[in-house]
């Protein structure tokens, strides 16, 4: 393949950036332009439901600077893609040119209002962050739908401020991803900081217009003064209808960041990585890997290979206090393979070794650097000298 002489990038973000960063990294001097939908331009969002929600100063700290790149920027959602003609069509008409174009939409919050059903609060943009941030300082109870790894950081911004939260979901907190053994952990950590839990038996509906409740299949409801919903992600393919590059799952790529249209690439949280027969299909919606797939993005639009891994499996979250910083597949099951520390005093190092004989390695409220917490993933398990049986 020839190098492109102009690329185009469409999501100003994490992704977004990263993939025009890495293209002007990689000698690329030819026009890269990139589309974002958002006024703010491109800022990092863990802060938003760590540092942002606690202090107004934070907002002005998530920048993601292309200053210096010659990178030409156009704020307005793109609305329509042709891949034969190669040409984005942007809300206020313009129709944009390209030699390779990178797919870095992203997601937006899924929401369970109901349709023209009011006041639903959400966590995915610096707006909604302010919004809630608003919302907290005269809130007397909280109710936050889904125990994932967002609700849970929302339930701790509200204990935190002293404000009683009760977190709502179908399974115990962050059950799904990181298995029995360290949702309880967690589960007990959250409690013993305020957060209440309710399991749910099915799906939780949500009550009143401005929303105020949550309504169980028992038909209990539960109020409070905001309701904030963290059920997890949509990704933004609506633009792309009629192109083929999308379904239910995002865009589909693979290893290279390749869709299946050519000089069309993607990354970040709007992908999934195809599977094939060894492999299911997969989502990983975190900083990291966003950040790695808009490298190898730009990298393969370029025609060449990618500098880097073209996946990568770090995420970190802070619950109640505690970091939790994971690399390694998800999710988890069973008990750990090896445990150095103290789960219960929220002080661990862990291994789980998986069927395939990876392993994922977990810092469980214990700084490690995240070099090293990559090497003991990839050595685990881990050596006898640092390693214990498994204990709590
Ligand atoms: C509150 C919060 C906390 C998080 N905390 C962590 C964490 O602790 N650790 C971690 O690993 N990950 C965390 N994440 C996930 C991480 O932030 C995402 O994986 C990352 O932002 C993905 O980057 P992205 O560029 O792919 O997508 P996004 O950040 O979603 O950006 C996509 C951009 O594309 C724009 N866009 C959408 N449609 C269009 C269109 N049609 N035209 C133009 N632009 C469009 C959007 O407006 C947006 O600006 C968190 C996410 C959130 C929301």
């Amino acid at each position: 393949m020839t190098a492109p002489h102009s690329v185009l990038i469409v999501g100003e973000s994490l992704a977004g950036t990263a993939a025009a960063r890495h293209l002007r990294t990689l000698g690329h001097t030819g026009p890269v332009t990139i589309i974002g939908a958002e006024e703010e331009g491109a800022y990092s969002r863990p802060p938003l439901s760590k540092a942002v929600l606690k202090d107004p100063t934070a907002d002005h700290t998530l920048g993601l600077s292309l200053d210096g790149l010659d990178i030409g920027v156009i704020r307005s959602a793109a609305v329509a893609a042709d891949p034969r003609r190669r040409t984005v069509t942007t809300a206020d008409g313009r129709r944009i040119g390209y030699d390779a174009l990178i797919l870095a939409t992203g997601a937006d919050a899924r929401r369970l209002a109901a349709p023209g059903q009011r006041g639903e609060l959400v966590l995915r943009t610096l707006d909604d962050a302010r919004l809630l941030r608003t919302r907290l300082a005269d809130a007397a109870t909280a109710i936050v739908v889904g125990a994932g790894f967002l609700g849970m950081e929302v339930a701790s911004a509200c204990a935190a401020r002293g404000i009683p939260v009760t977190v709502v979901d179908t399974d115990r907190p962050l059950r799904r991803i990181l298995g029995g053994y360290l949702s309880a952990a967690i589960t007990a950590r959250a409690a013993a900081h305020g957060i209440r839990f309710v399991q749910a038996t099915g799906v939780a509906a949500l009550t009143g217009d401005p929303v105020h409740g949550v309504l169980f299949p028992d038909g209990t409801e539960l109020t409070g003064d905001l309701v904030v919903t963290c059920a997890g992600e949509v990704p933004c393919v609506g633009w792309l209808d009629g192109t083929g590059l999308a379904d239910r799952l995002g865009v589909g790529i693979d290893d290279a960041c390749a869709t299946t249209v050519p000089g069309v690439f993607a990354a970040g949280d709007v992908t999934y990585l195809r599977g094939n027969a060894t492999r299911p299909h997969r989502r990983a919606p975190f900083w990291s890997n966003a950040v790695a797939q808009g490298r190898t993005a730009a990298a393969s639009a370029l025609g060449l290979p990618p500098s880097g891994p073209s996946q990568d499996d770090y995420f970190w979250t802070e619950i109640a206090g505690l970091s939790v910083k994971i690399v390694g597949r998800l999710p988890l099951l069973g008990e750990p393979t090896t445990v150095a520390g103290s789960v219960a005093e929220g002080r661990a190092l862990l291994t789980w070794t998986h069927t395939d004989g990876t392993a994922t390695a977990v810092a469980y409220g214990r700084r490690q650097p995240i070099t090293a917490l990559r090497r003991l993933a990839a050595t685990s398990p881990l050596p006898l000298n640092s390693a214990q049986p498994a204990h709590t």
